[in-house]
């Protein structure tokens, strides 16, 4: 288990990342998301021990990072970005030097290095030179290094950065199968990365821990978008805005936009519950709300959320408070 608990650093008068608090717990595969420059690199260098945090502390299961690194570290396999690899080594050699490193009995070496080869798939490039293999083999070989000690956690900076789509989806499956027995956490810029892999996502923006949900609560946030017109003067949008931002269910009602012809739309979310499904009630309480107000009822629709459209709504609500705070 990883616990990240009032974490913070800063580099001169940057703070790369502040307050950061979550667990992680045996068996997730948690992505990290965050655009260039959000910190992920930062926060992944802290809960391997290769950086102390200025502020906070990170727990690998009861063992404190800054205390006990080298024990720490025991649990835990690491895939730097742009891993550093040994270009004039041999495959198994490679492998043997790093198994050397990592203080593994010689007698278990053997074992461990075919046990790492075969996890990634790479058994029948044992013999080659590093630097013949193609760009996802090399992260292959970067794998096979951080579970080289069958660490029960992977700690995975950026592991498909500049790779070709077939060698993505490859790295993608070895991922997933690794995590039938370890814990994952991963960083990547990219959506569809958290899509295909991972059960739970942390947003990073700025340094901030914006957002931490499963995947498919993220996802099933779904989004009605309602537009109202008005059939008299005297109809204030705020009260039927109120109104409705009153129903049982709604999380967030928000005005899109409001025209001269008394037109309003908004944007209704709401955390939709898989067992009661109460988007089938919702939409009929909207409608009837709207009618009982003498309100026309222009469109009542339901859109799925995006992680895309998800990450892109953090962005804009972080700036939106960033700006406030200035
Ligand atoms: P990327 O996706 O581009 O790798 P990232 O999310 O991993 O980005 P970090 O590498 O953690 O981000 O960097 C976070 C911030 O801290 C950036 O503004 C970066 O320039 C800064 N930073 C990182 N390392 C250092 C350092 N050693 N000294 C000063 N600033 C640094």
């Amino acid at each position: 288990m990883i616990t990240v608990q009032s974490v913070g650093k800063r580099y001169g008068e940057l703070d790369a990342v502040s307050d950061l608090n979550f667990s992680i717990e045996r068996g997730e595969i948690v992505g990290l998301l965050g655009q260039n420059g959000a910190g992920k690199t930062t926060c992944m260098k802290m809960i391997t021990g290769y950086l102390e945090p200025t502020t906070g502390s990170i727990k690998i299961n009861d063992i404190d990072m800054v205390e006990a690194r080298t024990e720490g570290q025991r649990l835990i396999g690491y895939l730097p970005e742009n891993a550093p690899l040994y270009p004039e080594m041999f495959v198994e050699e490679y492998l043997l030097f790093m198994a050397e490193l990592r203080g593994i009995k010689s007698t278990d070496r053997a074992e461990a290095i075919d046990v790492a080869l075969r996890s990634t798939g790479l058994i029948d490039r044992r013999r080659q030179l590093i630097s013949t293999l193609s760009k996802g083999y090399k992260q292959r070989v970067g794998l096979a290094q951080a579970i080289l000690h069958q660490p029960r956690i992977l700690i995975l900076d950026e592991p498909t950065n500049g790779l070709d789509p077939v060698q993505i989806q490859e790295i993608r499956e070895l991922i997933k199968r690794l995590a039938q027995n370890t814990t994952i956490l991963l960083s990547t810029h990219i959506l569809s990365e958290i899509e295909a892999v991972c059960d739970r996502v942390l947003i990073l923006i700025d340094g901030q821990l914006v957002s931490d949900q499963p995947l498919d609560e993220l996802l099933n946030q779904s989004r009605v978008r309602l537009s109202v017109r008005k059939t008299s003067d005297e109809q204030k949008q705020e009260d039927l805005q109120s109104k409705l931002g009153a129903l049982e269910g709604i999380k967030e009602i928000k005005l899109l936009s409001s025209d001269e012809t008394g037109l309003h739309t908004y944007l209704v979310s709401y955390l939709e519950d898989q067992k009661d499904q109460p988007l089938s009630r919702l939409t009929p309480l909207l409608a009837n709300e709207v009618m009982t107000n003498g309100w026309a009822l222009g469109e009542l629709s339901v859109h799925a959320q995006s992680l895309e459209a998800a990450f892109r709504e953090l962005m804009r609500a972080h700036v939106a408070s960033a700006l406030r705070e200035e």
